[in-house]
C-alpha cells in the first residue's frame, strides 16, 4: 500500500517549519553540511500497512546516532544483557553526546550509556564477527529485514567523510582503550562506526524502524519477532532516558514518546503498541537534535495526545 500523504500531517509540517531558520545543519562532519535546512518531512507507519506522510518522503538520509539503538539491539541478541551491561551502563547524563569529560571521572572507565557517543562505541566493538566487513554486514541484514528493504546500503561518501574527521570519536576511542574498554584497533572500530552512522534510507523506512520497536520486536507483515520482546524493551527505555542526549528529560515532559534522533537530523519515534515514525529536518539545535523535528513531534503529540505518560 503506498504512503498517503495526509492534510492534517501537512498542517503541522508547514508550523513547525518556521524553526528550522533558528537552527543550523551539522558540518563537523563535511558531508552533511550540504542539507538544506529548510527541508521537513514525516512518514508514519501503522501495523495495518497503512502509511501517512506529509513532505519529501523519498530523500534518503544517514542514521547517524539513530543507529545507536539497533547495534545495541544486535549486541544484545549477540552476546546477552549482563555481558553488554557490564561494559556499559544505563545512566541517562546531562552531557553532550560526543562529551569526554564523565569517562574521566569513572573507574572502571564504563561509559554511561549506549546512546551516548563512548557508549555506543563501546557497543559496536561488540558486534559479533571475525572481520569488519562480516560484522557490517550482520547489522545491515538486522536494518534490512526490520525496512523491509533488502537493498538498503552504507552511503560511502558520508562515512568516508566522517571517518577523515572523526578525531573526538578517535579520542573517546583511546581513551577507552587505555582503559581497557574496547580491545580491538582503533582505525577498525572506527571504520565499522561511520560506516554504521552512515547507513542510509528514507523516513518511510525509518517509520517502519519505529513500528517495529513499538510493536515489542515483531513484524507485523511476516509475524516474525526479529528483535526478542525484552530486548525491544531495553531498547525502547534507552530511547526515553537518552535518545535526545542532554535534552531528554524535556523531550519527555513536552512530548512522552520514545525516540532516537541524530546529526544528519533524523528522529526515530515509536508510539508503544501504536505506530513508527520518521522525521527528516536537517536544522538541528544547540543539543545536536533537529530543532523541527522535534517541534513537529510536540505539535503531533498534543494534537492526538501520544504522551505515554
Ligand atoms: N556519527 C556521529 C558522531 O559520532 C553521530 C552523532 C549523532 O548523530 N549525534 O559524531
Amino acid at each position: 500500500m503506498p504512503c498517503q500523504s495526509n492534510d492534517e500531517l501537512f498542517e503541522l509540517v508547514k508550523e513547525a517549519k518556521k524553526y528550522t531558520n533558528d537552527g543550523r545543519v551539522a558540518d563537523y562532519i563535511p558531508a552533511l553540511g550540504r542539507a538544506n535546512p529548510h527541508d521537513l518531512s514525516i512518514a508514519i507507519q501503522y501495523p495495518d500497512g497503512q502509511c501517512l506522510s506529509a513532505g519529501d518522503i523519498e530523500r534518503k538520509i544517514s542514521l547517524q546516532s539513530i543507529s545507536k539503538v539497533i547495534s545495541l539491539a544486535l549486541v544484545l541478541m549477540d552476546r546477552g544483557p549482563d555481558y553488554v551491561f557490564e561494559r556499559v551502563g544505563m545512566e541517562p547524563t546531562g552531557d553532550p553526546f560526543n562529551s569526554i569529560a564523565k569517562l574521566e571521572t569513572l573507574t572502571p572507565a564504563k561509559p554511561l550509556n549506549p546512546m551516548i557517543n563512548a557508549g555506543a562505541l563501546v557497543v559496536t566493538s561488540m558486534i559479533k564477527g571475525s572481520s569488519m566487513e562480516e560484522r557490517l554486514g550482520r547489522l545491515l541484514l538486522l536494518i534490512r529485514e526490520m525496512t523491509n528493504n533488502s537493498a538498503l546500503q552504507y552511503c560511502e561518501e558520508v562515512a568516508k567523510s566522517e571517518f577523515d574527521t572523526a578525531f573526538l570519536n578517535r579520542a573517546l576511542c583511546y581513551f577507552l582503550k587505555q582503559h581497557q574498554m574496547i580491545q580491538e584497533d582503533v582505525d577498525v572500530l572506527m571504520d565499522l562506526y561511520t560506516k554504521q552512522c552512515a547507513i542510509e534510507m528514507n523516513c518511510l523506512e525509518l517509520a517502519r524502524i519505529g513500528m517495529i520497536f513499538a510493536m515489542d520486536g515483531v513484524d507485523p507483515d511476516s509475524r516474525k519477532q526479529i528483535i526478542p520482546t525484552d530486548i525491544a524493551r531495553i531498547c525502547k527505555t534507552f530511547m526515553v532516558t537518552c535518545g535526545m542526549y542532554n535534552a531528554s528529560g524535556e523531550f519527555a515532559i513536552k512530548i512522552g514518546i520514545p525516540a532516537k534522533s541524530g546529526v544528519s537530523g533524523g528522529i526515530m519515534g515509536a508510539v508503544p503498541g501504536k505506530f513508527g515514525i520518521g522525521i527528516f529536518g536537517p536544522a538541528l539545535d544547540e543539543k545536536g537534535n533537529s530543532i523541527a523535528g522535534i517541534k513537529l513531534l510536540e505539535l503531533l503529540s498534543k494534537q492526538y495526545e501520544l504522551s505515554m505518560f
